[in-house]
């Protein structure tokens, strides 16, 4: 599945099961968080457990629709 913006626009990604690496669209810095996984390990898988961007610490959560997943910035 390919990884969108609340907008719909695509960004670029690499999807492995529950775990989505992306560059932060802020800084370019990786990003790797998890969708769908238990509340204890889960990593910018809902508002509540965002993974923050190491380098601007700008928040990410990614939440799964139908066809894709949407990065929410916190
Ligand atoms: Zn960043």
């Amino acid at each position: 599945m390919e990884l969108r913006t609340e907008h719909g626009i695509e960004i670029p990604s690499d999807v492995y099961g529950n775990n989505i690496a992306f560059a932060c669209p802020c800084c370019g810095f990786p990003v790797l968080a998890t969708s769908n996984a238990p509340k204890n390990i889960a990593r910018g898988a809902s508002p509540d457990k965002p993974v923050p961007c190491r380098r601007c610490m700008t928040k990410y959560w990614i939440e799964t629709d139908q066809s894709c997943f949407v990065l929410h910035r916190g």
